[in-house]
């Protein structure tokens, strides 16, 4: 096999080449496909032109969301000793007075006047036992957890008359009654799908053990949580969670109070349209809540909802920043798309042997979409899926929902939103998200020790 790679990297690439042991292995090997520039020239033949409005078509606001968490161990003593913090920042950004900022020429945003913005982000946070606390003197970390979650998910999140209670959130997008099948306690895990879950009654007592059982506990948050165990995924989790669950509760309070509002407004979500893990079962609720959205906004003669799932990192994004050079030159100056069906993802991004039938069938909402834009950047954004339910066979659904036409006016706006937003100052985000994600992020040095002295206070 050929290796022609002259310059050394630091990671000695280059001096493992010239190894004998290696050497003489390469020389066994062969290529599957040659690597040539005409691969890459096969992929980016299947872009197409980006759509854009002419006038660009811009909603009146954009809220922006991220989120962040730190959940390392504190102190350097066994049993390690853990909490989750999450942070969820919401950011708002009136295009009216986002416009004055802009220099017309330039397109130079003055950073002071940009920094004022994050006065108006109202960050959310949530606190939770992790490895070896018990709260509320639970029994075991993880009953603990599940009261923490409760506790934090049935509380209002909002100040004055209004109301944000994720609880309640929960039961609005599952048709206001949840039923759990069995006790979340470990010891005991019998039956009790006949207790019904609602706003008034949000609890009760498991009719077997005794213990509490909460509504939050339909989202299986707990059954990552271990006494002594590293418990980050399941703050991961729920930071996931309660992202997706806030914009349902966004879009609940505008589809219910004003829905004419949801015309004037795009939401921009930090990472893909999905949910993982245990609280995956959510997704369908979202995507049944956005189509009846935009099923209300169609009776009331508008175009749907726009909301975008703006993925920074993952490996879509990686397959588009390997795009990114072979797509400028195809396309200088020129936004280009393409929508991410099963086969291009199998094909050039996942490579599997034996690839699903329907990717993200079990979590995603959200289709995603590569954008190369005029000025050559790369962007991995989503668009929720148009449709009120995932039914039909799979591999249906995996061809429906790439059929563009069905995502109306959402692809030439959401272009133009990012084409908008994008600027040099932020790679590869666009400037809500990164308004956003600072206001959110929880720096571990030294503002994490902040926190880590907090939870130890409140230990006392
Ligand atoms: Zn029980």
């Amino acid at each position: 096999m050929p290796y022609s790679r002259q310059t050394a990297d630091k990671s000695g690439h280059a001096e493992f080449v010239r190894n004998p042991d290696v050497q003489a292995f390469l020389k066994q090997c062969t290529y599957l496909r040659e690597p040539s520039d005409s691969e890459a020239g096969n992929i980016v033949a299947s872009y197409s032109p980006a759509p854009a409005g002419q006038p660009a078509r811009l909603p009146e606001f954009v809220v922006a969301s991220d989120a962040s968490k730190s959940d390392s161990p504190i102190g350097d003593k066994l049993p390690s000793t853990q909490f989750g913090f999450i942070k969820v920042s919401h950011v708002l950004i009136v295009m009216a007075k986002y416009q004055e900022l802009i220099d017309p020429k330039s397109r130079f945003v003055d950073p002071f006047k940009v920094a004022e913005m994050h006065r108006n982000a109202q960050p959310i946070t949530f606190v939770l036992p992790g490895s070896n606390i018990k709260y509320h003197n639970a029994p075991t970390v993880r009953d603990g957890f599940r009261k923490a979650v409760y506790d934090q998910l049935a509380a209002n999140r909002r100040t004055g008359a209004n109301r944000i209670v994720l609880s309640e959130t929960l039961l609005m997008l599952n048709d206001n009654q949840l039923p759990i099948a069995n006790c979340p306690s470990v010891t005991c895990k019998k039956e009790i799908g006949h207790l019904v879950f609602t706003v008034q009654q949000p609890t009760h007592p498991c009719p077997h053990c005794g213990k509490t059982v909460y509504v939050t506990d339909w989202l299986r948050l707990h059954e990552g949580i271990s006494d002594f165990g590293d418990n980050a995924s399941a703050m991961t989790r729920m930071m996931n969670a309660v992202e997706h669950l806030l914009l349902g509760a966004f879009m609940l309070e505008m589809l219910q109070g004003n829905p004419m509002a949801l015309t004037k407004v795009a939401f921009v979500m930090d990472g893909p349209l999905a949910l993982f893990g245990e609280p995956a079962k959510l997704h369908p609720r979202i995507m049944k809540l956005m189509h009846q959205v935009n099923e209300k906004l169609a009776r009331l003669g508008q175009e749907p909802l726009l909301v975008i799932g703006l993925q920074k990192t993952g490996i879509v994004m990686d397959h588009g920043r390997l795009m990114q050079r072979f797509l400028e030159k195809a396309y200088p100056r020129q936004g280009v798309l393409r929508v991410i069906d099963d086969t291009y993802r199998n094909d050039y991004i996942t490579g599997s042997d034996d690839p699903a039938e329907n990717f993200g069938h079990e979590s995603y909402y959200g289709q995603d979409f590569l954008f190369k834009t005029e000025t050559g950047r790369i962007f991995n954004f989503a668009l929720p899926y148009p449709f009120a339910a995932k039914d039909g066979s799979r591999a249906d659904f995996a061809a429906r929902k790439v059929e563009l036409a069905r995502y109306g006016s959402l692809l030439e706006r959401a272009c133009d939103l990012i084409r908008y937003f994008e600027l040099d100052l932020y790679s590869d985000a666009i400037v809500p998200v990164a308004l956003a994600h600072r206001h959110a992020s929880i720096s571990l040095e030294p503002g994490g020790r902040v926190l880590d002295l907090m939870a130890r206070e409140g230990l006392r």
